[in-house]
C-alpha cells in the first residue's frame, strides 16, 4: 500500500532539505522511495543525486514535445521522451523526478504540476518502481487554488508542513492547513502534522507546539538548525548520507519513522 505524502511550507523554510533527508532515511530502512519536486526551481532532489547531473523537468519535456506536435498528427502516446528521461535513480535507489514549473508570468504552477504528475503516471512510473512511499516536495506559501492541486484525490493522501517558529512560516503553515481543512470532505489529502525545522527563535518549540494545538494537529518531528546541513550540501549529499552517525541524522530517522507511523494511523 503506497503512502503518498506531500510536504508543504513557506519558500526557503527547508522543505527540500528535510524531504531529501527523510527520503534517505526511509531508503536506508529498505523502503522503496520516490521523491517528486513540485517547484519551478527544480532543485528538490539534487542532494540525492550527488549535487550534480542537472536533469530535465517533466514540464520541460512536455513543452519540447509541444514544439514537435505542430508537425505531427499523432493522438496516441507517441511522445519522443520516455519514463527514463523523466526520472533519475539516486541514493539507495530513490527515484527522483522534478515536475518543473510554468514559464514565469505564464500559466498556473498548480496545473503544471498536475500535468507533470499525470505524465509520470501515464508513463508507468508507479508500476515500474512500485514505491512504498512517494514524497512530493511542494512550494506552497501562496494563497492560490493551484497550490492545492497535489492534495487532490489520486495524488497525495497526506499533507505535512515544514515550519520554524518564525511568524511568517507559521502563517504559511496556517494557510496550508486551512486549505486542507476546506477540502477534506471531497476525498482530498488528510493533514498529518507539522515538521519543526528549528531556526533558534525564542521559545520556538513551545510556540510551534501551541500552533499545532490551535489547528488540532501535532508536531511529528523536529530538526535542529545545524551547520552540518551546509557541510553535507557542499558534498552534494544529504546529512543522512554524509554524516550518518550524527545527532542530526538520528533526528531525520526519527522523523521518517514518525511520518510513516502517523500516515499509517490516518489510513485506517
Ligand atoms: P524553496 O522554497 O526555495 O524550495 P526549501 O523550503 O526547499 O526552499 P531548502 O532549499 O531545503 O528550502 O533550504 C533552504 C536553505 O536552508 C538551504 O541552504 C539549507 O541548507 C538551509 N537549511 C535547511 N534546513 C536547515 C537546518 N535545519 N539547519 C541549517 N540550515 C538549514
Ligand atoms: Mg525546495
Amino acid at each position: 500500500n503506497m503512502l503518498k505524502i506531500a510536504v508543504y511550507g513557506k519558500g526557503g523554510i527547508g522543505k527540500s532539505t528535510t524531504v531529501s533527508n527523510m527520503a534517505a532515511a526511509m531508503a536506508d530502512k529498505g523502503l522503496r522511495v520516490m521523491q517528486i519536486g513540485c517547484d519551478p526551481k527544480a532543485d528538490s532532489t539534487i542532494l540525492l543525486r550527488d549535487g550534480k547531473d542537472e536533469m530535465k523537468t517533466v514540464l520541460d519535456l512536455v513543452r519540447e514535445e509541444g514544439d514537435h506536435d505542430q508537425f505531427t498528427l499523432d493522438e496516441e502516446d507517441q511522445d519522443s521522451f520516455t519514463l527514463d528521461d523523466m526520472v533519475r535513480v539516486g541514493y539507495k535507489g530513490i527515484v527522483c523526478s522534478e515536475a518543473g514549473g510554468p514559464t514565469p508570468g505564464l500559466g498556473c504552477a498548480g496545473r503544471g504540476i498536475i500535468a507533470a504528475l499525470t505524465k509520470l503516471d501515464e508513463k508507468g512510473a508507479y508500476e515500474k518502481y512500485k514505491p512504498d512511499v512517494v514524497l512530493y516536495d511542494v512550494l506552497g506559501d501562496v494563497v492560490c487554488g493551484g497550490f492545492t492541486m497535489p492534495m487532490r484525490p489520486g495524488y497525495a493522501d497526506y499533507v505535512l508542513v515544514v515550519t520554524s517558529g518564525e511568524n511568517m512560516s507559521i502563517y504559511a503553515a496556517a494557510n496550508i492547513s486551512m486549505a486542507v481543512e476546506q477540502f477534506k470532505n471531497r476525498g482530498y489529502a488528510k493533514f498529518a502534522g507539522l515538521i519543526l525545522n528549528r531556526r533558534k527563535v525564542k521559545n520556538e518549540d513551545e510556540k510551534v507546539a501551541e500552533f499545532a494545538e490551535d489547528i488540532h494537529s501535532k508536531v511529528v518531528g523536529s530538526i535542529d538548525r545545524s551547520d552540518l546541513i551546509q557541510s553535507a550540501e557542499e558534498l552534494g549529499k544529504t546529512v543522512v548520507e554524509a554524516f550518518p552517525d550524527s545527532d542530526l541524522s538520528d533526528q531525520y530517522r526519527q522523523l521518517a519513522d514518525s511520518v510513516v507511523a502517523e500516515c499509517e494511523v490516518l489510513s485506517c
